[in-house]
């Protein structure tokens, strides 16, 4: 495999997947989510040198929902460093995203900032004691920032539709809050949290967004230092080991990159000092993850031999 081969590969892929028959299903349980059309799909990928290689919708704006859970943390590991860790854990959880199983037995520390408890937690680091329409500015200037693009921003109608609907994460907050695990008000918390996974981005913006993640913690352009080389390490591991929720390891076995994926059907996958990569297809699989999104990533890191457990 060489660069050069790179717009072929993703135009290769982009044609299989307006083929594959199977294209999973849209999440069901956020209205606005379930209108939209699972035939799209859209790739971008950013090179270490700054190439954009894109096929299908790659600048169609879809909701990132989970996969913001990425920025969120690294805006809350920037305000509170270490001490995160004392109130969210770093295991992968095995079970759904939205599961409230765990957090009884474990005293409301949820299992890790990738599932929906634990970046419920996330967000309330990120309120402090601000209130819930400057935190998500503060985290959409942040995203806007990494992207390069200020033209990100929040789907409002989701948002809404979000906390109208969003029933299990108003029981993780109050279940959490009994544990004194959330220190802002739990109304708050959820505007914030609501507000960042109804943040709209097109594959381009989420693989230039996710560019830090691929550099050792640099902004590639501008050489611009988000966060330390460790951190950005760690952020990949959680991201390779909890990303996925409990298909976090067949995710691993199949493309073998750090990767987050949300309901919206977007996942970023990040192959350390190769390339940050997008993906988006709205079908989803039944562990809540984009079914064709999955599989791209699984063709892509095939033919590129992208994988952090060795080379092919
Ligand atoms: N907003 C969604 C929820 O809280 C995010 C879940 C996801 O993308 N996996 O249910």
């Amino acid at each position: 495999f060489r660069m050069t081969d790179l717009r072929a590969i993703v135009a290769e892929i982009t044609e299989e997947m307006a083929a594959a028959p199977d294209r999973g299903r849209p999440a069901s349980y956020i209205p606005p989510l379930a209108r939209v059309d699972v035939g799209q799909f859209g790739m971008a990928v950013v090179t270490a040198d700054g190439d954009v290689f894109t096929g299908g919708a790659a600048d169609e704006a879809f909701s990132v929902q989970s996969v913001s859970k990425v920025f969120a943390l690294t805006m809350a590991l920037g305000r509170v460093g270490d001490q995160l860790w004392d109130r969210v854990g770093r295991e992968p959880s095995g079970s759904a995203f939205n599961s409230i199983v765990q957090l009884e037995s474990e005293r409301g520390i949820p299992r890790n900032p990738f599932i929906n408890a634990g970046a419920i937690v996330v967000a309330d680091v990120n309120l402090g004691r601000g209130r819930p329409r400057e935190s998500v500015g503060e985290l959409v200037r942040f995203i806007r920032s990494l992207a390069d693009d200020d033209s990100i921003a929040v789907d409002a109608e989701v948002a809404r539709s979000e906390s109208e609907t969003g029933f299990r994460n108003v029981a993780l907050a109050n279940y959490m809050k009994s544990f004194g695990n959330l220190r802002g008000p739990v109304e708050d918390v959820l505007a914030l949290y609501f507000g960042q996974c109804a943040v709209a981005m097109s594959c381009r913006q989420l693989a230039m967004a996710g560019r830090y993640l691929m550099a050792g913690g640099v902004n590639p352009v501008g050489g611009h230092r988000v966060v330390s080389a460790a951190r950005a390490r760690r952020i990949n591991a959680l991201m390779l080991t909890c990303g996925h929720y409990d298909a976090s390891g067949d995710f691993a076995f199949r493309v073998g990159l750090p990767g987050k994926s949300g309901v919206g059907g977007g996942i970023l996958a990040v192959a350390p000092g190769r390339a940050s990569i997008a993906v988006w297809s709205p079908g989803l699989n039944a562990q809540g993850n984009s079914q064709l999104g999955t599989l791209a990533l699984e063709r892509l890191a095939m033919r590129t031999g992208w994988s952090v457990f060795g080379r092919m």
